[in-house]
């Protein structure tokens, strides 16, 4: 059986019998994978801690002949978001979004095939999380490069006229992509301010620990953030269930 080790980001875990887990993670160099951990669901397990979405961690596992399954011999964290942990409400509020995160990259990594700039934003991410970076900026510069890493993220410049949008711009109903204000169909449609186009010209340039130099007011960010969604909906064909948690958390409070 062959042994692999790699740096790893883990992804989600679900149960499997009474005392193990399935654990899906995304490798730097073999992209995503899936694998049992054994005996990850007891008490004294030599995985507790270790298998919290979004922990980077080196990981070793055997891969079986004619099994999809893969077998993981030891995950040892690097950095884990919960180091954010109690540090402040921010942070906590980070950890809040580190299951999204997760999951938009498990919904976008195809299985078993590496994508080493997708690997990277991902693990930039725990980074940022753990240093305490802010959240809402932290998650639309996700979506952001996610969607551009895809190569599906809307031109920052108006098809219609081709001029930037440094007075904002308008996503028109049933539409994905952006135009200024004068090439805007009448009816109206999702109103993005000169503030959210500015913040993403720049986060097309910025490491995401450096985002405390990148304003955003909430109000720009939800503009963001409805833009994203759709985005996200319509390459995914679905909504994501973090989502939807997070915004009934956010109605909640
Ligand atoms: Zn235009």
């Amino acid at each position: 059986m062959p042994v692999y080790t790699s740096e790893a980001l883990i992804l989600r875990t679900y149960k499997l019998g009474e005392a193990d887990r399935i654990v899906v993670f995304l490798t730097r160099d073999r992209g995503k994978k899936r694998g049992v951990a054994k005996g990850a669901r007891r008490a004294r397990s030599r995985y507790t801690g270790a298998l919290e979405p979004m922990t980077r961690a080196g990981v070793a596992y055997y891969e079986r002949e004619q099994r999809e399954l893969v077998r993981l011999n030891y995950v040892e964290v690097i950095r884990s978001p919960m180091a954010a942990s109690g540090r402040n409400e921010q942070s906590d509020a980070a950890l809040g979004h580190v299951g999204y995160f997760a999951e938009l990259i498990d919904e976008w990594a195809p299985e078993a095939h590496a994508d080493e700039r997708l690997y990277r934003l991902g693990s930039s991410m725990v980074d940022a999380i753990a240093d305490g970076a802010p959240v809402e900026r932290l998650a639309r510069y996700f979506e952001y490069w996610l969607l551009r890493l895809q190569g599906v993220y809307p031109a920052l410049a108006c098809p219609g006229c081709g001029r930037a949008f440094e007075h904002g711009a308008v996503m028109p109903p049933r539409d994905h992509l952006y135009v200024c204000r004068r090439c805007a169909p009448p009816g109206g449609g999702l109103g993005v301010s000169a503030e959210a186009m500015r913040f993403l010209g720049l986060a097309g340039a910025a490491a995401p620990g450096r985002l405390d130099g990148l304003p955003l007011a909430p109000r720009a960010s939800r503009e963001l953030e409805t833009a994203h969604r759709r985005l996200i909906a319509l390459h995914l064909d679905k909504e994501l269930k973090s989502a939807r948690v997070l915004r009934e958390m956010r109605s909640a409070f």
